[in-house]
């Protein structure tokens, strides 16, 4: 049996899979079984944020793994603190975190923060929570009920009550009533599109919040760990969250969450947990990527591979204006708004040949996550293969 045959038999077909398999990988440059090699605009989803075979993160984790991989929270861990002390400094934000496996554990997180701060705080118990209809929060009966997106809702109900979507950034004043506890947003949609919310709106927004004691929840599961080129996108926006959730880039491929708040006294032990959330490992994995990530922007590194990616894609924009009606995102969460699915779908399918991996968002946006280490000239290369991949068109 092969991997294909042997998936396909004991694996749940919850993917609609592309037929590859990678066996190599080295910064954003992979190889698959065959010897074809790709370049990487995907970095697994914004996740392998120092990219494919670090060598400082893999000899971090491996001198891990030999001495402690887990114990449990039951006891002090030293990487988990000292992670927790890099993200918090990092953020500028005067907060604590709690450690979790995944991007919407670290939502489910957010949203009981919500929950215990709306039943301990006022006169009456509040509990609604206000979202985006084309966000996207995750895949837990919870996270996929806080998801906005119709589509999602079909199965699994009954859910648990007290989400509210809004049309969008304008609509979320009008829903907040006297029950109404946190709004839960992204800066920049990722799956619904790579659209960027206008910053003196969620200016606006955090202030009236913060007026009305609703607490801002910014999902940065997706935009955060310097994918817009600053830590968190709500650095960026210049704003200050009272909830921020991170995950996928954070540990670099090691499943982490984080959900870190300004309600520094809201949980007491047994509040919540996680068995595995913060262990030895994935913390260390967090120190590294904290690390190498803060050392590329300091010395510049960061927005220098920055400017030169999107200065890349604006000419390869321009130059297939036929194709994209819009060149959309920040940083390196970046995307060209196609002019149709048919044609995303075409170049999807193109890419693939031509040695590219690249996403989709929404219907009809072409989403770009490079590794944040990709090479000047993994970044040629790659939009080499996407000319080719679009010629024809
Ligand atoms: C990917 C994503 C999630 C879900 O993360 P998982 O690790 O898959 O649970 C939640 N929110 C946003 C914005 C995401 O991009």
């Amino acid at each position: 049996m092969n991997t294909k045959e042997r998936d396909t038999k004991y694996v749940l077909p919850t993917y609609a899979r592309t037929d590859v398999e990678f066996v190599k990988g080295k910064n954003a440059t992979l190889w698959d079984s065959k010897g074809k090699r790709y370049i990487d605009f995907t970095s697994g989803i914004a996740v392998v944020s120092v990219g494919h075979g670090n060598e400082r993160l893999a000899n971090a984790l491996c001198e891990q793994a030999k001495n402690i991989i887990h114990i449990s929270n039951l006891y002090y861990i030293e990487p988990q603190a000292r992670a927790a002390q890099k993200v918090v400094e990092t953020s500028g934000y005067d907060m604590k975190c709690f450690f979790a496996n995944s991007g919407a554990e670290a939502n489910e997180g957010a949203i009981k923060i919500a929950r215990k701060y709306g039943e301990v705080d006022g006169e009456i118990k509040r509990y609604k929570i206000i979202t985006l209809k084309h966000s996207f929060h995750g895949r837990t009966i919870t996270t996929v009920k806080a998801t906005g997106q119709e589509k999602m809702h079909n199965y699994f109900g009954p859910f648990p009550d007290g989400f509210v979507y809004a049309e969008d950034i304008d609509e979320i004043e009008s829903l907040i009533d006297e029950r109404t506890v946190g709004v839960m947003i992204e800066l920049v949609q990722g799956e619904g599109g790579v659209e960027p919310l206008q910053k003196q709106k969620v200016q606006q927004l955090a202030k009236t919040l913060k007026s009305k004691d609703v607490l801002l929840m910014v999902d940065e599961v997706q935009t955060g760990v310097y994918r817009t080129g600053e830590f968190l996108a709500s650095n960026l926006y210049e704003i200050e969250p009272d909830v921020v959730t991170l995950a996928k880039g954070i540990g670099g491929g090691v499943p982490v969450g984080i959900v870190m708040t300004s309600k520094k006294e809201i949980f007491s032990a047994g509040d919540h947990g996680s068995t595995f959330g913060g262990n030895y490992l994935s913390s260390r994995a967090v120190c590294e990527v904290m690390d190498i990530l803060n050392e590329a922007k300091s010395s510049g590194r960061l927005d220098e591979t920055i400017a030169y990616f999107d200065g890349v894609l604006e000419r390869f924009y321009k130059e297939h204006d036929s194709l994209f009606t819009k060149k959309v995102g920040i940083g390196m969460m970046a995307g060209l708004r196609c002019k149709d699915a048919d044609t995303l779908n075409a170049i999807l399918e193109n890419a693939k040949e031509a040695g590219v991996m690249v996403l989709k968002a929404g219907r009809n946006t072409l989403r770009l996550l490079p590794p944040l280490t990709i090479s000047t000239k993994e970044i040629d290369e790659g939009f080499e293969a996407l000319r080719s991949a679009v010629s024809g068109l």
